[in-house]
């Protein structure tokens, strides 16, 4: 794997990048221990990730999965005699995973889901890990998925989200919460971290630049709720209609770029549910 697939913002903070829509997954090093944050989607991305630690003549002591969707979990069996971290509901979104997964490809789900490592550690709120002279947070942050956690770096400023914020795309809320990924959103723009990891997209360096950049989201899922509440709930098919994505989006992310028109119908469609629900 070439260079260009990682850069390293704070020494011994290597951000790796994956191929599933510009991801971003990082390997942490302390002085005695050594945290992967995701496993990618592919064993063949994930054993790179384990060589990174290997080349520098360490091992992977501590694997954090910050939720069950394939492009995080599915390349976990790379990881061999890891200790590995995830929230207590990890396991329900990772058989969905599995079992959509399975369905498309026609592969033995019971053998896929033995393939991955599961977690020996799981965490309710939060736990802090020393890596020695490095501390990292993990906190749950529900909202993309009901078992997404994040990492921060306290000594670095250092915040590793996955998908909870991304930066090339939308907010993705397939299977989650709209209001509690706001609420997550508004809480993780409060940590003034001055370097921004997110699950998919570029890196943001600089204080204003990652507290703007979390903000837009939680603004975005803000103004389509209220946009989507105010035509009501009888909307139907209508409801994206009344969302354009020129003026929710705008210029921010190509609509072409990554099926992003439809993401944003999504969101849009998903928080209309949600509404009605309540
Ligand atoms: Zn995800």
């Amino acid at each position: 794997m070439s260079s260009e697939h990682r850069l390293e913002p704070i020494p011994g903070i290597v951000v790796f990048e994956h191929s599933v829509v510009q991801g971003k997954n990082a390997i942490v090093f302390g002085t005695s221990d050594v945290l992967a944050i995701d496993a990618c989607m592919f064993p063949s991305e994930a054993s790179a990730m384990v060589a990174i630690a290997k080349a520098r003549d360490r091992r992977v002591d501590y694997l954090a999965i910050t939720h069950g969707h394939p492009d995080h979990v599915f390349g976990s069996g790379q990881f061999d005699g890891v200790e590995v971290i995830a929230h207590s509901k990890h396991d329900d979104i990772v058989r969905n995973s599995v079992s959509a997964h399975a369905s498309r490809t026609d592969q033995d789900p019971a053998e896929l889901y033995a393939s991955l490592a599961h977690p020996s550690v799981l965490l309710q709120r939060s736990l802090i890990i020393d890596l020695g002279d490095r501390p990292v947070e993990l906190f749950h942050t529900p909202g993309h998925t009901p078992d997404s956690i994040c990492a921060f770096l306290p000594d670095d400023g250092v915040l590793i989200t996955s998908d909870t914020v991304v930066t090339a795309i939308v907010p993705a809320i397939s299977d989650g919460d709209s209001l509690q990924l706001e609420t997550s959103l508004r809480s993780l723009a409060n940590r003034n971290a001055a370097v921004l990891v997110p699950g998919h997209g570029p890196v943001v360096l600089g204080t204003e630049s990652v507290r703007n950049t979390i903000l837009w989201s939680a603004d975005y899922l803000q103004a389509v709720r209220v946009r989507v509440a105010d035509c009501g709930t009888e909307g139907g098919n209508d409801v994206t209609s009344a969302v354009p994505y020129q003026d929710f989006v705008g210029n921010r992310f190509d609509a072409d770029t990554h099926n992003m028109q439809r993401r944003h119908n999504m969101v849009v469609e998903k928080i209309a549910s949600e509404i009605a629900a309540r």
